[in-house]
């Protein structure tokens, strides 16, 4: 006898209950939410200087991973349109409303808090 083979009648989880966890103050994108959606908005960002969506823009800003994609994206994306890739991550982090940051080649590998 399997146990996981067994129809559960009561999920641990219902609709709601994902809901309520799911719906923060903030909107919120899981990171492959983020990953689905971040091409169209580096595009848009960058071809028509479009702002990003607030929940993309919420889970850029504070989630390093897709932060960090999404500079290699639009890095590419500046460049495929003529401008340089500072340009174009300035007009990104602009986006997100962070503070324009003076064209450095800084890593992020080390962050210091
Ligand atoms: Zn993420």
């Amino acid at each position: 006898m399997r146990d996981d083979e067994m129809n559960t009648p009561d999920k641990p989880l219902t609709a709601a209950q994902a809901e309520s966890l799911t719906a923060t103050s903030e909107p919120w994108l899981s990171c492959d939410d983020c990953f689905d959606h971040i091409d169209s908005c580096v595009d848009a960002l960058i071809h028509d200087g479009r702002g990003l969506d607030e929940p993309m823009r919420v889970h850029l800003a504070r989630c390093p991973a897709c932060y960090e994609e999404a500079e290699t994206l639009i890095s590419l994306a500046a460049a495929g349109q003529g401008m340089s890739s500072g340009q174009g991550l300035n007009a990104f982090r602009i986006g997100l409303g962070l503070p324009v940051r003076a064209q450095t080649e800084r890593r992020t590998g080390q962050s210091s808090v």
